[in-house]
């Protein structure tokens, strides 16, 4: 049976990890609007993965014989100023949802709750990975400045980026 200040503390972070999937969800949009399609798929898989974060918390409360209530959902932002701004956006929304995670990891030690340990320290493993990810295409999208040959190179790179298995909705 999982604590009912664990069950609350989830409850929360699977409408922050539905939160996320809007806001990428938006971005895509954004994206699709400048015709920037490679960014926009970039961004639906991000979405994809959000969603299958938010079903991880989901299924862990489920599994434990909690009760999961949907929370409600804010508007995401409609636009940003440029690529480069609302990759930078994203990278610090990850960095704030990485603070989010390392919170729940020390309230389950709090509660000496050993199996959300488990599951939490996957998450922090993962938010490396979108720390990382988010900020390399800051990066890239700097270097090239107001190049559109640049734009269009790295538009064509997030192009082929592809949902895994496990992100559309299981794990
Ligand atoms: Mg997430």
């Amino acid at each position: 049976m999982i604590k009912k200040k664990i069950e609350d503390a989830f409850n929360k972070q699977i409408q922050a990890e539905i939160y996320s999937a809007h806001i990428y969800l938006a971005m895509s949009a954004y994206f699709e609007d400048k015709n920037l399609s490679g960014f926009a798929n970039w961004m639906r898989v991000q979405y994809s993965e959000e969603i299958a974060h938010a079903m991880k918390f989901y299924n862990h409360v489920v599994e434990r014989g909690g009760r999961v209530e949907l929370l409600a959902i804010a508007k995401p932002p409609a636009t940003w100023k440029s690529p480069l701004d609302a990759f930078k956006a994203a990278y610090s929304h990850e960095v704030k949802v990485t603070g989010m995670i390392h919170n729940l990891v020390d309230l389950a030690k709090k509660e000496k709750d050993h199996a959300s340990m488990g599951m939490l320290q996957w998450f922090v493993d993962e938010q490396i990975e979108e720390e990382d990810s988010t900020d390399t295409i800051v990066q890239k999208l700097k270097m090239v400045g107001n190049s559109s040959q640049g734009l269009l190179m790295i538009d064509r790179e997030l192009s082929a980026r592809k949902a895994e298995p496990e992100e559309n909705g299981g794990g």
